[in-house]
């Protein structure tokens, strides 16, 4: 049996990877369960999937999931130190399914016991990329991506040298704006940023499609994983996605990896890695589709992809600035308190001043310089975005 740890069980990766164990109760061994506020949930899932720890990140609910436990014989813990915690737990497979830059300190950990880290919290790469991936090397840990566009990019480097490969292609639906005059931007409103063309997801995750955000963590997140050059990266319009990423080699020839659109083929091609086992996703239908189509996405309308290439080259700690302020923006976008295209303006911004302080980006990347960048970024976002409502 495999002794498996899923940070973030409550969320939809975590749900999703769950799904996938208890179709094979017999290969696995769940360790650690972490969740956040859903606490029935959590709860539930650590009496079904018989856990030894169950963790809330959140110190306030501890009462609340020790009665949910209470005569279980699950263990119980609360607060940002047990999740942690709960990442040093042995198990030999542990999903990183936390949102946010909450997420590095428990994948940090996970790597120093030297186990597989199932990587969906594309945070941890995009703030601290080098630094984790140190860590993974000097503890001989492993990180499988689960972000559906580097799974496909891992999958297509499987018995390839990386060092043949001359271009990756990552792709992108386009969002919910795809087909609007770049003019309309400004005006575009919560409700139709959180409309995504051809799929739901949480509505965080929809706003960063429609804008691209989401696309521009996953090209920083494939250079610090992959060890790409900036140039060496594009990301093309791909409306059908079916096709998440393609990777070209010196050769002139492409290994493109096609899938369904559901996060369960990437989590479970992580789960049963090195082997392959069947999982419950619908077949695709080729003739159906008919056609694929592809163009080129235009940096008027995405100027996040622009910023990330800045990043890409800037490197340092401008990968924790640059989360942590869209993180920010994306929060007054929600609350109303900035237009959609001002997000753009003020996460260039929030890069600007952050940079001009001296040594502060290019400081040695630790846990705790990550966390104080996230921390003055952030405070840099809201003086910005304050000084532009009044
Ligand atoms: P989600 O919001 O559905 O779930 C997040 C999980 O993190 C929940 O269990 C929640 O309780 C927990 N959490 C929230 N705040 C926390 C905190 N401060 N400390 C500890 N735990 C906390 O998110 P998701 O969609 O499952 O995404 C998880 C990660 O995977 C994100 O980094 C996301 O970018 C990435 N990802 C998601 C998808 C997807 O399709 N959902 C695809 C690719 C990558
Ligand atoms: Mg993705």
């Amino acid at each position: 049996m495999k002794r498996v740890s899923i940070l973030g069980a409550t969320g939809s990766i975590g749900q999703n990877t769950l799904d996938l164990i208890r179709r094979s109760p017999e290969r696995f061994d769940v360790v650690a369960l972490t969740g956040g506020r859903n606490i029935r949930q959590l709860a539930e899932d650590a009496i079904e999937f018989n856990a030894d720890l169950a963790v809330t990140a959140f110190d306030d609910l501890a009462e609340d999931l020790c009665l949910a436990l209470a005569g279980t014989g699950v263990e119980v813990a609360a607060g940002a130190d047990a999740v942690t915690e709960a990442a040093a737990r042995p198990a030999q497979w542990i999903m990183s399914a936390i949102v946010g830059v909450a997420g590095l300190p428990p994948s940090f950990e996970a790597l120093k016991q030297g186990t597989t880290l199932a990587l969906a919290n594309k945070e941890s790469l995009v703030t601290a990329g080098q630094l984790l991936m140190n860590t993974a090397r000097q503890n001989h840990a492993r990180i499988l991506p689960v972000d559906s566009e580097h799974s496909a990019i891992y999958q297509s480097l499987v018995g390839e040298d990386v060092a043949a490969v001359d271009r990756v292609i990552i792709t992108a639906s386009g969002g919910a704006f795809r087909e609007w005059p770049v003019e309309d931007l400004a005006n575009a409103t919560l409700e139709q940023a959180s409309a995504h063309p051809n799929w739901d997801m949480g509505q965080r995750i929809t706003i960063d499609s429609a804008s691209m955000f989401n696309k521009a963590l996953e090209v920083i997140e494939a250079r610090e994983f992959f060890g790409f050059r900036p140039e060496q990266i594009e990301v093309l319009v791909h409306p059908e996605s079916i096709v998440h990423a393609m990777v070209g080699f010196c050769d002139g020839g492409f290994m493109a990896h096609i899938g369904p659109h559901d996060m369960r083929h990437a989590i479970g091609y992580a789960l049963n890695w090195p082997q392959r086992e069947d999982l419950p996703l619908e077949q695709l239908d080729f003739a159906a589709l008919g056609q694929l189509t592809f163009v080129h996405p235009d940096l008027q309308r995405y100027p996040a992809l622009r910023l990330a290439r800045e990043v890409m080259e800037r490197r340092g700690l401008s990968g924790a600035v640059f989360n942590a302020a869209k993180e920010r923006c994306l929060d007054h976008f929600i609350a109303g308190r900035m237009g959609f295209v001002d997000m753009a303006r003020v996460i260039e911004d929030v890069l600007n001043d952050i940079s001009s302080s001296p040594g502060l980006i290019d400081a040695e990347i630790t846990l705790d310089q990550v966390l104080h960048v996230d921390h003055l970024s952030r405070q840099s976002a809201d003086r910005l975005v304050k000084e532009r409502i009044s």
